[in-house]
């Protein structure tokens, strides 16, 4: 089939903020190409939503094969884009495309680079989190998970960590270290449901009982914190084991003391609130305690990743401050140090633009505006015949199996028949390797 005239696109991650940007353009008449490294579309929403919500999943991958149906999108995936990647974004330019839209998400963790990191038993959320949800390779390697569990965070991830905790490694204990106090934390009261009958109330009494003191020296009314955590018992879920969740507010990680490379202890320091620029921040007040733990999550956020070849700060790609095309007030442009200037035919968005930031939802609204931000750049362009022989050509030339959206509703199939003789709700292969066969494509291509 000849190709009409028409807007080129390269759209690089094929998350919820990249699938939506990719149909946005579509829609537009935009010729759109996505690459994913991971082999099934979705991201986090496939590979980070908890395994067990199987509604929630199942729909937001309804919405990713409507968005895929679009025929003005191509789908190839497991490859990757960047500097060290199969494509850099030279080779996409130098193959005709007019505008990239970078959608890779937030690859990289964040540390607080405190002693004993390194220990066996320390670990951060996001490759945990990969590895229940079965992303190949994460799933392969080995983590020495115990039963007495400290999550360093306040957010839905953490909840995710002590949900997993209490339900699949069925620990003693799991302790939420939360930097500020109750009324600060982060996590909504729909996901605390799922664990707040494991909650041990007599602790968290006298955990309030602990913070009020500080809570009061900045007129903060205990009661705020106390709802808001409670405010998920009406519709608690059934208590499930003999976990014993609980809080440790205004508490930070200090250190990891380990014997012979293993965890042993957490050590944190007490907190006080302090007001900064309107925004109640953690001091700590030097005062040191010890809990037995043997294993640590830090649950704090991601982060870029820096080696894809974007300009970066620590944790984010750097935004041109001043967008020529801003999109409800955001920039969703890269800003060159170097040269000083906007990279004009790169865009950001989703968690790619701002790390950890909201849920699904919030990067299909991210991934869409992006799209509107691109749409305006290529209107000061002509359309132009896009060169799909050559991104062909240069696929080859890979010589690995590269997956199409055909494939991927063959290993859909095969995923569902697979689940179905198991009487599963759902099945995954847990290798890329296996996917490939099931999809018939050739492991050494
Ligand atoms: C543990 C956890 C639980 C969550 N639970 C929920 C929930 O219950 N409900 C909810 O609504 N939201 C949830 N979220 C949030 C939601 O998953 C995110 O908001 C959303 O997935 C972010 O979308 P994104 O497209 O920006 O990035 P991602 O989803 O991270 O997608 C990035 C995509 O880029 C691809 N990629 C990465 N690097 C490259 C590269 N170099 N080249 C090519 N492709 C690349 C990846 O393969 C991936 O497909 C959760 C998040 C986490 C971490």
């Amino acid at each position: 089939m000849s190709e009409t005239n028409a807007y080129f696109v390269a759209v690089i991650g094929a998350g919820p903020s990249g699938l939506f940007g990719a149909r946005e353009l579509a829609n537009q008449g935009a010729r759109v190409v996505v690459f994913n490294r991971d082999i099934k579309p979705g991201g986090l929403a496939e590979y980070g939503v908890y395994p067990d919500k199987h509604k929630m999943k199942e729909g937001f991958r309804k919405q990713f094969r409507q968005a895929l149906a679009n025929d003005n999108i191509i789908y190839y995936s497991n490859l990757t884009v960047g500097a060290k990647g199969d494509f850099t974004l030279d080779d996409l330019r130098s193959l005709g495309f007019q505008a990239i839209l970078v959608t890779v998400g937030a690859q990289s963790s964040k540390w607080l680079g405190l002693p004993g990191e390194d220990l066996k038993g320390v670990y951060h959320s996001k490759p945990v989190v990969l590895a229940y949800n079965l992303l190949p390779p994460y799933d392969e390697q080995k983590f020495d998970l115990g039963k007495r569990c400290a999550i360093i965070g306040a957010g839905n991830v953490m909840l995710d960590l002590a949900y997993y905790f209490i339900h699949e490694i069925k620990a003693d204990e799991v302790i939420a270290v939360v930097r500020r106090g109750p009324a600060e934390v982060n996590f909504t009261k729909e996901e605390m449901t799922r664990s707040i009958a494991n909650l041990d109330l007599d602790a968290f009494e006298a955990e309030m009982k602990r913070v009020t003191p500080a809570l009061q020296a900045v007129n903060q009314d205990p009661e705020v914190g106390r709802n808001k955590v409670l405010a998920a018992l009406p519709k608690a879920e059934p208590k499930f084991g003999d976990t014993r969740f609980r809080f440790e507010f205004l508490s930070s990680p200090v250190q990891m003391i380990g014997e012979n490379g293993r965890l042993k202890q957490l050590e944190v320091e007490d907190n006080i609130l302090v007001l900064k620029d309107g925004e109640l921040k953690s001091r700590g007040t030097g005062h040191k305690r010890i809990l037995d733990v043997d294993t640590v999550i830090f649950s704090i956020g991601d982060k870029v990743d820096a080696s894809f070849g974007l300009p970066s700060d620590s944790n984010e790609f750097l935004k041109n401050p001043n967008p020529r095309y801003p999109v409800d007030g955001l920039s969703y442009e890269v800003f060159d140090p170097n040269t000083n200037a906007t990279i004009p035919d790169v865009f950001i968005g989703g968690w790619a633009r701002k790390a950890s930031e909201g849920l699904v939802g919030y990067a299909r609204k991210d991934g869409t505006n992006a799209s509107k931000a691109v749409w305006q750049y290529l209107q000061t362009l002509q359309p132009t015949t896009p060169n799909l022989e050559g991104v062909a050509a240069k696929l080859k030339s890979l010589k690995k199996p590269i997956v199409t959206k055909d494939d991927i509703k063959r290993l859909e199939a095969v995923e569902a028949a697979e689940a179905q003789k198991r009487g599963l709700e759902e099945f995954k292969f847990a290798t890329n390797d296996e996917m490939l066969q099931a999809m018939g494509l050739n492991v050494t291509a």
